[in-house]
């Protein structure tokens, strides 16, 4: 029997794990080992993924994963595992008498690691309720009992296998940067899976000093841990804590201490003693890499022995780079073949079992497990993951998020928006005109503005992200979202990128960062910028009002219908040829709900808006200069008419006819008429540069490429100046259509101008330029094309390579104009 063909509340005890093999570690890691009882807590409601119990703790498994394990309902006799052995240890060499102590913090996901580090230290980390928060590190000092501290805070991780990013970050710290003590937080509730991570630590042969954490948890569960007994076998001290309360935490740095100072009588080097045939060729191949007399960094001979049988890839790429490298590494194989073929098991689930074996063994010995209900879990899950409350409570949240997101950032928007162009004037008033004014106000100030205009959004919506990871209702949206998001092959957590997209995809792009796999954060990433952001819309509204007054609401509806068929459909097809998460095994914790501290959160906001400002601002203010550049040189055009006259021709008329006028009425009547003349020849002048300058060349030189979709030079040279950001087509289209830029009431005009622009040159002479195709076509161009430089920006940041900002840019480009010319041409056939 399959363990997906278990119906809810049934159990299974595992008898064996199909599937490829990162599959198979990544599961066993997780617990899923022979032996095992599963239980069916439940299905989400679209029956995939499902969620169930393994060691005590929930974990979601996608059905088609589930099928790859086989169960029995009943184990029958116990299965034995390995016979446990003691070893007493050997006590570490006394390395240093220096009075600073490294400290690498690691343990499971949400086992408090943050927590922790955060009482420790004062520093603020975020502290998240859910797997993959911390990524990256941090590191706090301070001074205990006349030492040095240095605590780094790690990504949680419930192996060293090196199969995630995270995973291999933190073996790579533990290995090269060389920690004098590793902390290691385990959840007391949890202990089974928690000391898997132990049992790879120990093998790394670095004292070590378990946090027992959630200690409240475990005695509110009524379970007793002789956990002095406990870590006497496993040669590290064990101190009980309640990070979030700062309970146990000053015993835990002088444990610290004790152990850094050789002092501490369990620390030891313990083996852990893999089945004879395993040992016995680790122990051979110990003897030869001794022989060989090979260094390799800080990694002890028993450690590179264990990993190159188990082929790990890091260990054997280390290794193959020294003189008898190759020798070893067939020499592993050998091993390797010897035993899966007389064991008749892989070496992955034979040094996995093994490990259990081991933790199995030290438990029975030193844990009483109150038989009952292992862990207080409130019963929110089924009305929060119900299979028709589920989703309409979901959607409630998220559309909560939004508003608050969008509609509440409005307002501080507004005002950053005002202060910057209070600051515009301000300079204006200060400065002489020239190419410098002009930098600063329509370059720097305009793109800084650009940048912190976001601010508000980005602070809104990840401080309720991390109120919603705190809380663990992360995961149970992940949960209930995953079989849709599937589909595209993305994972549950994608969705709420791609809702926050509608807002902005900055932000949305940032949030991406909640999926722990790097495929599907591309994936999800790169389909965001076809969510139509706000700042598209006031271009669809002013096409729309000019073009189809009578159909506003369905053409609307239609663009962004559009757009979220395309990130579906792209989404799908890269996910076909590119970027495959098929392999990608969706294996999420359910941690249990738990209080959320508003500090945190806060704390959490903060870090992302420094982080934002600091990232962001270079690139997209150096964009926001060049195309300013570009649109601001060469000054000296050639100009088709002498403006100056112009000005001073309408300057004299008025100051003669004022010179006639009498009443106070016909001077204000005739002041205003010079008003709206000296406007207009502006409006020309400025026009004339537009066109002239670099940006309206490359808008002229572009336009034979623009023209098979019916879009005129000036709606090219407006698409251009979108790549700013979005909202800047209207103001370009204000000073090229030659209504007043930038005025909300003047929109009317720009509209009416719009719907009269005719060519004035062309076999099109005389011709309307916005035609309903073409204005469609354009609709749909902007929709598709090019993100806005902050989202490039945004992608290339979170992706970590410019190759991926770069492929978004091409994509989207490519597809605007393809899918504007099937709308124009394909049209045109029927009109
Ligand atoms: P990390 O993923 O290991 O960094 O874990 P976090 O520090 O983010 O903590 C995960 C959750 O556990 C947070 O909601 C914490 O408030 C909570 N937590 C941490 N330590 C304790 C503890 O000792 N007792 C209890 N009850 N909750 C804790
Ligand atoms: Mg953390």
């Amino acid at each position: 029997m399959r363990l997906s063909d278990l119906k809810e509340n049934e159990r299974g005890v595992i008898v064996r794990i199909g599937g490829h093999g990162a599959f198979k570690k990544r599961i066993s890691e997780m617990g899923f080992v022979k032996g095992q009882e599963i239980l069916v807590v439940r299905n989400a409601p679209l029956k995939d993924p499902i969620e169930y119990r393994v060691m005590g703790y929930d974990v979601s498994l996608r059905r088609k994963e589930a099928a790859n394990i086989k169960v029995v309902e009943d184990a029958g006799p116990e299965v034995i595992k390995q016979d446990f052995q003691f070893e007493a240890g050997i006590p570490f060499a006394k390395k240093s008498t220096q009075k600073i102590i490294k400290i690498a913090l690691v343990g499971n996901p949400n086992s408090g690691k943050t927590t922790l580090f955060n009482y420790a230290s004062g520093a603020n980390e975020h502290v998240g309720n859910y797997a993959g928060v911390t990524i990256g590190t941090k590191t706090a000092h301070f001074n205990y009992n006349g030492y040095r501290l240095e605590i780094t805070d790690l990504p949680g991780t419930y192996s060293l296998s090196a199969y995630s990013p995270e995973e291999k970050f933190v073996r790579e710290h533990l290995v090269s940067s060389d920690p004098d003590v590793v902390l290691n937080i385990i959840d007391a509730s949890n202990l089974e899976r928690n000391l898997f991570l132990t049992t790879q630590i120990i093998d790394l042969e670095i004292e070590t000093v378990i946090g027992l954490n959630m200690y409240d948890e475990f005695e509110h569960s009524g379970s007793k841990l002789d956990y002095q007994e406990l870590g006497k076998m496993m040669g590290i001290p064990f101190v009980p804590t309640v990070a979030s309360r700062g309970i146990g935490l000053n015993e835990l740095l002088e444990k610290i201490i004790e152990v850094y100072e050789g002092k501490c009588q369990t620390s030891r080097k313990v083996r852990i003693n893999y089945n004879l045939d395993l040992e016995l060729k680790i122990r051979d191949l110990q003897d030869v890499l001794q022989d060989y007399d090979c260094e390799f960094e800080n990694l002890g001979s028993r450690y590179v022995a264990i990993k190159l049988i188990e082929d790990d890839a890091e260990v054997v790429e280390t290794v193959a780079k020294t003189d008898q490298g190759l020798d070893l590494i067939l020499e592993a194989k050998k091993s390797r073949v010897f035993i899966e073929e007389t064991l008749t098991e892989d070496i992955q689930s034979l040094f996995i079992d093994a490990r259990y074996g081991f933790i199995d063994g030290a438990l029975k010995r030193t844990l009483i497990q109150n038989g009952q209900k292992k862990r207080h879990r409130l019963e929110v899950d089924d009305i929060l993951t119900h299979k028709i409350w589920g989703y309409p409570i979901f959607l409630f949240i998220m559309w909560l998020i939004f508003q608050a997101t969008f509609v509440v950032g409005q307002y501080p928007m507004d005002w950053i928006d005002t202060g910057v162009g209070f600051l515009g004037n301000l300079i204006d008033g200060l400065m002489s005109d020239g190419p410098l004014k002009s930098l600063f106000i329509n370059g720097i100030i305009s793109g800084v503005g650009g940048v912190i205009v976001f601010l508000p959004n980005i602070l809104i919506l990840f401080f309720s992200i991390s109120f919603l990871e705190d809380t663990g209702y992360m995961a149970r949206a992940a949960f209930l979202m995953d079989k849709l998001m599937q589909k595209m092959g993305l994972q549950g957590k994608s969705f709420i990128p791609m809702i926050m997209g509608f807002g902005c995809n900055v932000p949305a792009i940032m949030a991406t960062r909640t999926l722990e796999n790097r495929n599907h954060r591309l994936l999800t990433m790169l389909i965001n910028p076809f969510m139509s952001c706000s700042a598209r819309l006031p271009v669809y509204i002013l096409i729309i009002g000019a073009i189809f007054p009578d159909n506003r609401g369905s053409i609307l509806f239609a663009i962004y219908s559009l757009g979220i068929l395309l990130a579906i459909g792209v989404s799908m097809i890269l996910n076909k040829v590119m970027i495959k998460t098929d392999n990608v095994p969706f294996v999420m914790e359910l941690p249990p709900y738990r209080r959320p501290t508003f500090k945190a959160s806060i704390m959490h906001m903060w870090f992302k808006a420094v982080q934002y400002l600091k990232k962001m601002g270079g690139i997209i203010l150096l964009a926001s200069i060049i195309i300013w550049a570009l649109g601001h040189y060469p000054i000296n055009v050639e100009e088709s008419r002498n403006y100056d006259e112009l000005f001073a021709q309408v300057n004299a008329e008025y100051k003669i006819k004022s010179s006639s006028a009498i009443t106070i009425d016909q001077q204000t009547k005739l002041y205003n008429e010079l008003q709206v003349k000296t406007d207009s020849i502006q409006i020309l002048k400025l026009s004339e540069h537009q066109e002239k300058s670099y940006i309206g060349q490359i808008g002229k030189f572009i336009e034979p490429v623009m023209r098979p979709l019916g879009f005129d030079w000036k709606m090219s040279v407006a698409l251009l100046t979108g790549i700013a950001a979005k909202e800047v087509v209207i103001s370009t289209m204000s000073v090229l259509y030659q209504a007043e830029p930038n005025a909300d009431e003047n929109s009317q005009t720009l509209m009416k101008n719009l719907k009269d622009q005719v060519y004035t040159s062309g076999p099109e002479i005389g011709e309307k330029v916005f035609t309903p195709l073409a204005s469609l076509a354009f609709l749909v161009f902007v929709l598709i094309y090019f993100p806005c430089v902050a989202v490039v920006a945004a992608i290339k940041n979170e992706s970590g390579e410019w190759k991926w900002a770069i492929f978004s840019i091409v994509l989207t480009t490519t597809m605007a104009w393809v899918m504007a010319l099937a709308v124009y041409q394909i049209g045109s056939i029927f009109v």
